[in-house]
């Protein structure tokens, strides 16, 4: 569930006052028109902000959420907004290795046909992998510009 829902659903006299922006009730203090504005960043981050001046703290704390609430949480792990995107799982070197050893391999696939030789099943299921582990290299590649 993201932070916005699991808050909203327990504050009162909610409404939204534009795209990621709501207001409602304070729960933090005796509220009857609503004073909090509540604010949802594109990473799905919420800001809180009680006119009558309450803490963000002293806000979830009264409807039993904490800090860590108003992050959304990737891959189950708490969000740190401290830490720097994550870089990706390979070195570029081993990317280039990977890459020139599987097209090697092609290459090697490739000579035995030209030269009118058939693949032993075992070659076959070999360069097949290779044009796998090249597709798979590609998409990782790209998903991080
Ligand atoms: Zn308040």
């Amino acid at each position: 569930m993201m932070p916005i829902e699991k808050l909203l659903q327990r504050l009162e006299k909610v409404k939204s006052t534009g795209p990621g922006k709501y207001q409602a009730c304070c729960p933090a203090h005796d509220d009857r028109t609503p004073s909090l504005s509540i604010k949802e960043l594109d990473d799905g981050k919420l800001l809180l902000n009680c006119h009558a001046g309450c803490g963000t703290a002293d806000i979830v704390g009264a409807v039993s959420l904490t800090l860590a609430d108003l992050f959304p949480k990737i891959h189950g792990r708490d969000y740190d907004a401290t830490q720097p995107r994550k870089k990706p799982a390979w070195r570029m070197a081993d990317v280039f290795n990977t890459l020139m050893r599987e097209s090697f391999i092609l290459g090697l696939a490739l000579e035995r046909l030209l030269h009118g030789n058939d693949l032993s099943p075992d070659d076959k299921i070999r360069a097949l992998e290779a044009c796998g582990r090249i597709e798979r290299i590609h998409t990782e590649v790209r998903r991080y510009g």
